[in-house]
């Protein structure tokens, strides 16, 4: 039986490269936080106030509750995390994610996003169609749509990751020099360049 559940931070590291998921999940070698996540963390809880505020009135979800750093897993599904921040309406349910830097979302970013959604409109039996990415920096929040198709391409790619971890072999990358020189990994990979 398989009892292996991803964490759902690893969707976006699998992104940046699959070794990295390789080196962490196969290998055990532990990973160090690098100072701008616990830089991020510190502003957290002071960015989902500010969240709350702004953008609960710009959709119009003033009476909506909201919950910070909800934990979220369901039987359904091989994936698991804690999301930053949930938006939760008579009908909806919307997942927050706050990310330090940046001003547009990337594809990961999103598929986290989306991960988090799936997990929360089955524990909760509400409507998850769209979620935001706050951008704390630049006080930018971005407004993402979600539909069906999104959402069975993040359970397809947790598929994908879990099948390489069960593989346990060192999988092809096509990270370029620029990912490998900030990559905490690079002495691993020493056939790449
Ligand atoms: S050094 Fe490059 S190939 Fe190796 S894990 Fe990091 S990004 Fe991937």
């Amino acid at each position: 039986m398989n009892t292996y559940k991803l964490p759902i931070h690893l969707i976006r590291q699998y992104l940046f490269c699959p070794r990295v998921v390789y080196f962490l999940e196969v290998l055990n070698i532990p990973k160090i936080s690098p100072i701008w996540v616990k830089e991020g963390e510190t502003h957290h809880k002071k960015q989902a106030e500010l969240f709350k505020r702004r953008t609960l009135a710009r959709f119009g979800l003033e009476s909506a509750e909201f919950k910070s750093n909800v934990n979220l897993s369901h039987d359904e599904f091989d994936f698991y995390g804690i999301c930053d921040g949930l938006i939760i309406s008579d009908t909806h349910i919307y997942p927050v994610e706050i990310k330090l830097h940046g001003n547009s979302p990337t594809n990961a970013q999103k598929m986290q996003l989306i991960a988090y959604g799936i997990l929360a409109e089955k524990k909760f039996g509400k409507i998850f169609d769209l979620g935001f990415i706050l951008f704390e920096k630049n006080g930018k929040t971005v407004p993402i749509k979600i539909n069906e198709e999104s959402k069975l391409e993040v359970v397809q790619k947790v598929d994908e990751i879990i099948e390489m971890i069960k593989l346990g072999r060192l999988p092809y990358s096509s990270a370029d020099e620029a990912k490998c020189t900030q990559c905490e990994f690079e002495n691993y990979c020493n056939d790449r360049f």
